[in-house]
């Protein structure tokens, strides 16, 4: 029989959003169980584009909300755990892109000039040209504009590995999940057999936390799932691009970021508009035609001969909201003892960190306990896409 622990704070769902606040928390001294089934971040996480948002993209359709403003400072958070000097160091992390840039592809400018010209986006975004385009864009045939944002991208391989290293011998790969009451209180969680008791109790599971829900006998709070059809081309003439590519609409045409392989080669992955509904009821064939004719469109020097070509199906988890409205905030519900949230974007995960440390402020939660967490089994990391799908 697995022997019992006591923590502080128990954690469910080793994806960025467990491991981010798994860190904070030990970082002030709570000791932590992070729980996960599969693998650390093989979810949504690693099949995440990298882009650390600054909202800029939602100012576009509309003025910049309180929502935005939320997301607004997670670029100079991230920035400043990527040099070792904020609230984690994360200063193994790989950046990809200082920068993520907004490109029209011509002709369809119109307020978008203007807009970023206003003084709302003063010093947010700076128009780039020549041998400061991106060097996917670097060919005399371009035409179309483009905005150098604030916002970077990073590797989150390296990410997961960071984190996980600040994780400690806090992990524990588990896979049959039952609650653990007292008088009718959830007290923790029986983990395989092995008993856990905390003082706070988070789900951070993404899409599994509606099935875990469900294991504790409850209904609340509602999740959606967000089905994408992603894009992943791969070849050795292929160069960065970290862009979203501006349509008539008001969602990006797509958005691409370029993320590096194993043996040395550049993957292209491409989101945004092509992912979505057209896109999630193509056929995986009918979906690699529809990226290479946007490609040939948009970039018609690149030469595709050599490109391998995949596609991926993930869908975002998110906590349920009329009209499929993205929301740009982290979500967290409670319950008595249980915490219960997204980030709703992995460059929220320090925004769902907070909304935890702060319910422990509030309830006045203090480290108490010291858990013996030797000997536990511990999952392994998740592995991107592209080296699954594109060796
Ligand atoms: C294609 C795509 C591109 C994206 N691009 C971006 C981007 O560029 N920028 C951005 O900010 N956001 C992006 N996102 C959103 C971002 O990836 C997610 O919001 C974020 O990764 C969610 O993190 P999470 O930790 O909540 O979930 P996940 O990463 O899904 O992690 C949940 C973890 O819980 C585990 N788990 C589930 N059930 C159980 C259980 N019963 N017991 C134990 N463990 C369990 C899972 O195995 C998983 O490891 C993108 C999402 C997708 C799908």
């Amino acid at each position: 029989m697995p022997s019992a622990i006591s923590t502080d704070v128990l954690i469910v769902g080793a994806g960025v959003a467990g491991l981010w606040l798994n860190a904070r928390l030990r970082r002030q001294g709570y000791s932590t169980v992070l729980v996960e089934r599969a693998s650390l971040g093989g979810e949504q996480t690693i099949k995440s584009q990298g882009i650390i948002h600054g909202g800029i993209k939602y100012a576009l359709h509309g003025s910049l909300t309180g929502a935005s403003e939320a997301i607004a400072d997670m670029p100079r958070r991230w920035r400043e755990a990527l040099a070792g000097s904020g609230e984690l160091n994360l200063d193994k992390v790989r950046l990809l892109s200082d920068a993520h840039y907004l490109w029209s592809p011509g002709g369809l400018l119109g307020n978008v000039t203007s807009f970023f010209a206003s003084k709302a986006m003063r010093g947010r975004v700076d128009q780039v040209k020549g041998e400061q385009l991106p060097p996917a864009l670097q060919d005399r045939a371009f035409k179309g504009k483009v905005y150098r944002l604030a916002e970077l991208v990073i590797d989150v391989p390296s990410l997961l590995a960071n984190l996980a290293e600040l994780a400690g011998d806090s992990l524990l790969a588990g896979e049959h999940i039952e609650p653990l009451r007292e008088a009718d209180e959830l007290v923790g969680l029986r983990i395989d057999g092995r008993e856990i008791r905390a003082q706070r109790i988070v789900l951070s599971a993404g899409a599994g936390t509606e099935d875990l829900l469900k294991a504790l006998g409850l209904s609340q709070p509602a999740m959606q799932r967000r089905p994408l059809h992603m894009v992943l081309a791969k070849g050795p003439n292929l160069k960065p691009l970290y862009a979203h590519c501006l349509g008539g609409g008001p969602k990006p045409r797509i958005t691409v970021t370029t993320h590096p392989a194993a043996d040395g080669q550049w993957v292209w992955y491409l989101g945004g508009d092509l992912a979505e509904a057209d896109g999630v009821a193509r056929e995986p064939a009918a979906q690699i035609a529809a990226a290479q004719k946007e490609v040939a469109s948009l970039l018609p020097w690149v030469d595709q001969s050599q490109v391998r070509w995949a596609t991926l199906r993930v869908d975002r988890a998110e906590p349920a909201q009329s009209g499929q409205v993205r929301p740009d905030n982290a979500f967290l519900a409670e319950q008595q003892r249980l915490l219960v949230g997204w980030p709703t974007k992995l460059a929220l995960a320090p925004d769902f960190a907070d909304h935890v440390l702060a319910k422990l402020e509030r309830d006045g939660i203090r480290p108490a306990a010291q858990a013996d967490l030797s000997d536990l089994p511990r999952p392994a990391l998740g592995v991107p896409a592209w080296e699954q799908l594109l060796p």
